[in-house]
């Protein structure tokens, strides 16, 4: 597959066009926002966007209606969240969000620093589409199934598997390698591909990259599978402290709520499944946490319904939408029509008449943006109506 144009992926110095105004993207490499990172981006959404954080499923997040791009640069550019005006697009890195805290897996987190830094120093890679992904999977099999362009999957024994297009290469690396593999990489797809934005795209991707990578497959594949859901509620850490993974409903984050997280002045995690982890905490002030974010709007109960939905923008922020389709998915769940036994299956059914069940996607138009992967009810707007389906892998 070719394509004749190049990626339009957004970010801080080229805003997306949307229908309610300029959309910002801020890459967030391995998810990790220290307390003064996520102070600036609640001033940034109150001050320069329209009051929420987006999160989206490469634990980047968005600013929509944003009313003055120098200005929002100058001040993300202050808090470190903007490194380099080349690359910015280009540092798209999901990690085990976990990694190092929980788990007697391999602490991936000094790789995620030093590919983002590769990434950084390296003027060719300022040239990566921005639509091209890498994971660093610390073993757990969290993130090596979200369909990587480039990725590692560690195996213990200082091994990791070298992940190309979504699946296992077969070729196998040491700690020592894996960074400078990742970035080989990503210099070779710039040198393989003819404009394509994903691997995937490349006709034999996987096998012309190992081959200039002058590696040599072995037979043993691993397969990866979908996560169950995101880290919910309490989580024992290794070093004895606490963290609180916490839902956010439909992946939108207030600025209010953030200030009080940044507030808490302990590292936060952003994930691939639009949801957070408040890190480093002792027992009693994660009580305190969970005692005063619960009631602004942060799900911190495995079972809430809201965690099981997810929603494309829709209107106002989509042209393409037929509907408000957040403010429809947001009324079934509070409304209880998410939870049935089973989704009941419909075409050009009105809002209030729809009754779902388990994980379900709900998009404005057939094109289910945001759409995640493995089986899930697509609820989707058509021009009389919502059609349901149930469930589609
Ligand atoms: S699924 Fe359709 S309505 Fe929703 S964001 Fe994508 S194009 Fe817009």
């Amino acid at each position: 597959m070719s394509r004749t144009t190049a990626d339009s992926c957004p970010g801080v110095l080229r805003l997306h066009e949307a229908a309610d105004g300029p959309l910002a993207r801020i890459r967030v490499p391995g998810g990790r926002l220290p307390p003064a990172q996520v102070q600036a981006l609640a001033q940034a959404a109150h001050r320069l966007g329209d009051g929420n954080i987006e999160l989206t499923s490469r634990g980047n997040v968005q600013l929509r209606r944003v009313h003055n791009a120098g200005a929002l640069a100058d001040l993300l550019g202050d808090a470190g969240l903007l490194p380099s005006r080349t690359h910015e697009r280009v540092r798209n890195i999901v990690a085990s969000p976990l990694s190092g805290r929980i788990g007697p897996h391999p602490d991936i987190r000094p790789l995620v620093t030093a590919l983002d830094t590769g990434l950084l120093d390296s003027p060719q890679l300022a040239g990566l589409p921005g639509r091209v992904l890498f994971t660093l999977d610390d073993g757990r099999g969290d993130v090596s199934a979200l369909h990587p362009d480039i990725g590692i999957h560690a195996l213990g024994d200082d091994r990791f598997a070298l992940v190309l297009a979504g699946r296992d290469s077969g070729v196998r690396v040491s700690t020592t390698e894996a960074v400078d593999t990742l970035l080989a990489a990503a210099h070779g797809f710039l040198e393989i591909g003819t404009g394509q934005w994903r691997l995937q795209e490349i006709d034999g991707g996987t096998e012309r990259l190992t081959a200039r990578l002058g590696r040599s497959p072995g037979t043993e594949r691993l397969e990866f599978a979908e996560q169950a859901g995101p880290p919910i509620g309490w989580l024992p850490q290794n070093d004895g402290l606490v963290a609180l993974g916490a839902g956010v409903r439909l992946g939108s984050l207030s600025a209010r709520t953030a200030e009080f997280l940044a507030a808490i002045e302990r590292p936060i995690l952003l994930t691939p499944w639009r949801s957070l982890v408040i890190t480093d905490l002792d027992e009693g002030p994660a009580e305190q946490v969970v005692r005063v974010l619960a009631p602004m709007g942060l799900l911190f109960d495995a079972g809430s319904p809201w965690l099981r939905i997810t929603a494309c923008a829709g209107r106002p922020g989509c042209a393409k939408s037929h509907t408000d389709i957040r403010a429809d998915a947001a009324a079934a769940v509070e409304a209880g029509r998410t939870t049935a036994a089973a989704t009941a299956e419909a075409d050009a059914v009105p809002a209030a008449s729809i009754v779902t069940a388990g994980r379900q996607h709900w998009s404005g138009c057939d094109r289910h943006c945001g759409r995640p992967a493995g089986p899930i009810t697509e609820v989707t707007a058509t021009p009389d109506g919502y059609q349901v389906v149930s469930p589609i892998d």
